[in-house]
């Protein structure tokens, strides 16, 4: 029998080639006629790109966006929104920059229009993590969920190949989560298939032809689904990890979520072997932990939490950090478990296929 909850999501997404054009009209549709337009420092000449396409309908930009949100740099947004009296705001970039944009929208209440251009998903979330005082917490809500959504898959092109996968196996966690979390749904189980399907595919391409626009296209709609399975059901011991090694050891987003992934599947994967065996099918592997890591290694991703700057030193404290509060996962949390996790992560040690699926 089928039991379950499905709230719909109150967003707008539009999707294609080239569809940077449409952001006028789509803003308006929002009721934006003077949009703040984010970035991150790195991103300026896009946003001064997109401002461009908006016209009249830019009321000017912001490139201080920050990964994690910090409080500072969103008080400083807040200060040039109101300079430059905006009544919406336009994010343009990876989820730093969407992560600004939901938490100007958040306390002001302007529409909020995005343009992604990594796999992080944000943008179809409505989480929002933020940092005060060396702290991440994060908060969900409605008001969060950002308006409309372009997906122009020019925009991922000049995406460096070293982010672009560890981008998008950041959203393979989203759907690989959402495989095993207890809230899932038919739905839910179909966007992560679908989503880490279209991910792998994306990057193997990709790496045959660093310019086939295809595979971008495969990578940006997995990001997609796989940004909709984190926005609707719970994530459990590796979005966890991530946000503890993120939040409070300082290491980088995407890459991090890169190492860990095959480590959490392998601890989790005797406690969930059906969300095992779809994972492995979507990835085209015989084996979902070792496989994915080993597809990571083809890759040329990371696979030592020692190389982003983590140390054994450190385990102990982030194994305490990240089992302080209890949450939904396949296997029960468990700090030696855990310390034996992040130790294998350090070390970069190879998963062998159910080697570790205990
Ligand atoms: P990011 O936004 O920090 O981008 C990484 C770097 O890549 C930046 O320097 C950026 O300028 C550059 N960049 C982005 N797109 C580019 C492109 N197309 N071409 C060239 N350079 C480009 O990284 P991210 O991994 O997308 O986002 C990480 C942040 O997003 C973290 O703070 C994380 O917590 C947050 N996040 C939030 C959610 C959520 O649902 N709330 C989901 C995922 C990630």
């Amino acid at each position: 029998m089928h039991s379950f909850e499905h709230d719909t999501d109150a967003s707008r997404t539009v999707f294609g080639t080239g569809t940077l054009s449409r952001v006028r009209d789509e803003l308006r549709r929002v009721g934006g006629r003077r949009a703040l337009v984010l970035s991150t420092p790195g991103q300026r000449a896009l946003a001064t790109r997109v401002a461009g396409v908006l016209g009249d309908a830019a009321a000017g930009t912001f490139d201080g966006a920050a990964q994690h949100t910090p409080v500072e740099v969103t008080d400083a947004a807040l200060a040039r929104a109101k300079e430059v009296a905006a009544d919406s705001v336009v994010s343009v970039g990876g989820g730093s920059t969407t992560g600004l944009g939901k938490a100007l929208a958040s306390r002001t209440g302007m529409p909020h229009l995005v343009l992604p251009t990594t796999y992080a998903g944000s943008e179809v979330t409505p989480l929002l993590g933020e940092t005060a005082h060396g702290e991440k917490v994060t908060r969900t809500g409605p008001e969060i969920l950002p308006e409309v959504v372009v997906y122009d898959v020019e925009l991922t092109t000049t995406l460096p190949w070293p982010v672009t996968v560890t981008s998008a196996v950041n959203a393979m966690a989203h759907a690989v989560e959402a495989l095993y979390a207890d809230d899932r749904t038919a739905d839910s189980d179909r966007m992560a298939a679908e989503g880490l399907g279209a991910l792998a595919n994306g990057l193997r391409s990709l790496q045959r032809d660093p310019d086939d626009v295809d595979a971008r296209a495969d990578l940006l709609y997995g990001a997609w689904l796989a940004g909709r399975c984190l926005g609707t059901v719970g994530m459990g011991l590796h979005h966890k990890l991530c946000h503890t090694l993120g939040g409070s050891f300082g290491l980088p987003h995407a890459a991090t979520h890169t190492v860990v992934l095959p480590h959490a599947m392998a601890y989790n994967a005797a406690a969930a072997p059906e969300a095992m065996s779809a994972a492995a099918a979507a990835l085209g592997v015989g084996d979902a932990p070792s496989g994915l890591q080993a597809l990571v290694v083809r890759l040329g991703g990371p696979i030592s939490l020692r190389d982003l700057g983590f140390d054994l030193t450190d385990v102990p404290r982030a194994a305490a950090l990240a089992t302080a509060r209890p949450y939904p996962n396949p296997r029960p949390v468990e700090h030696d478990g855990l310390v034996e996790l992040l130790t294998h992560a350090t070390d970069g040690a190879t998963i062998h296929p159910e080697q570790e699926n205990r």
